[in-house]
């Protein structure tokens, strides 16, 4: 054994403080992240602290109680955060399926670092990697090779999974105001927790026929708000994965499943997004309810986003092709 590996008080502080650096500066690994991405995948307790933190604070409604102001509050968070996931994180940033300008991915991006997924370009990066190997060993996140509870979440306490790979986002990367938000992950939320106070705090003050405080915005806006949100984004990993219908015979264990899209606001067409990932919409049909493909259009409308990109006819017709089989039988 040598030296630097003995579990010493120095060596232990040591390492202490590299986490702590860590929570604040997401591209520091002095090992060098490659090194660390070939670690096997394994459950880390220091990880889950985030998670623990997190959720915790969602406790903290028993101080602060509840109020209809807070409680609506919580779900307009929710309904916008998810949008600016599905939406932005995953159609544009990981899979490019619409343009849009400069300003608006920014936007977007800031407003998806407030639901503490961490930034646009690892969000992006993992992802990718998910349709490149989906349940297959090299999987980060697959109910088939890891179980329901590691795909589910148990894969983000694995530091195999921390580093971003920026070889995989190369034409992300080279917007330096995104890699900023991507190192540092951690200001977005803070500050988003930060105003939720403050503005509860005003409210207090100025319009107390809303019957809200700072302490009980910021517990349901920021904890309640962003723990559901967290869940509700991981089931397309896990259950979206496991419960559901196959419309196609991908090499994968993706479901269509519509309880799913409508938590997601249309993610939960899980099959179809699998079988053809490029396309803006996720539900194929008008009655597979894809909310995030009725905003886009809402959005392509105004001028904000263009050129989404459509299913084609082909995947159409396989489709059909599927349906016929199925009735002959
Ligand atoms: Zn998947
Ligand atoms: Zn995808």
């Amino acid at each position: 054994m040598s030296t630097e590996s003995k579990p010493t008080p120095v060596n232990l502080v040591s390492r202490c403080l590299i986490t702590v650096r860590q929570w604040f500066d997401s591209d520091y690994f002095p090992e060098g992240a490659e090194v660390v991405r070939q670690r096997p995948e394994r459950f880390e307790p220091r990880r889950c602290l985030p998670f623990v933190f997190l959720h915790l604070g969602c406790l903290g409604v028993v101080w602060t109680g509840w109020s209809w102001t807070a409680v609506v509050v919580a779900a307009a968070l929710y309904f916008v955060r998810m949008f600016a996931i599905t939406g932005f994180y995953h159609r544009y940033f990981s899979h490019r399926s619409f343009h849009t300008s400069r300003w608006m991915q920014f936007i977007f991006a800031v407003v998806g670092n407030t639901s503490v997924q961490r930034g646009a370009l690892w969000w992006a990066s993992v992802h990718r990697h998910h349709h490149k190997h989906s349940d297959q060993p090299e999987d980060a996140h697959s109910p088939r090779i890891s179980g329901f509870i590691w795909s589910h979440i148990g894969w983000m306490t694995s530091s195999k999974n921390f580093p971003t790979n920026y070889d995989s986002i190369r034409d992300l990367a080279k917007f330096p105001e995104l890699v900023f938000l991507n190192r540092f992950d951690l200001v977005v939320p803070a500050i988003f927790g930060a105003a939720l106070y403050v503005a509860g705090a005003l409210l207090a003050r100025f319009a107390p026929g809303l019957e809200t405080t700072g302490g009980q915005l910021f517990v349901w806006g920021f904890f309640v708000s962003t723990v559901i949100l967290l869940h509700g984004t991981l089931f397309i990993n896990s259950m979206a994965h496991v419960i559901g219908g196959r419309r196609f015979e991908t090499q994968d264990d993706s479901r269509n499943n519509l309880i799913l899209a409508l938590i997601t606001l249309g993610e939960g067409w899980h099959n179809n997004h699998h079988r053809y990932m490029s396309s803006a919409r996720q539900g194929f049909y008008w009655w597979e309810v894809d909310i995030t493909y009725y905003l886009l259009k809402g959005l392509a409308a105004m001028g904000l986003v263009w050129n989404l990109r459509a299913v084609p006819d082909s995947i159409y017709s396989e489709a059909e092709a599927v349906l016929k089989a199925k009735e002959a039988v």
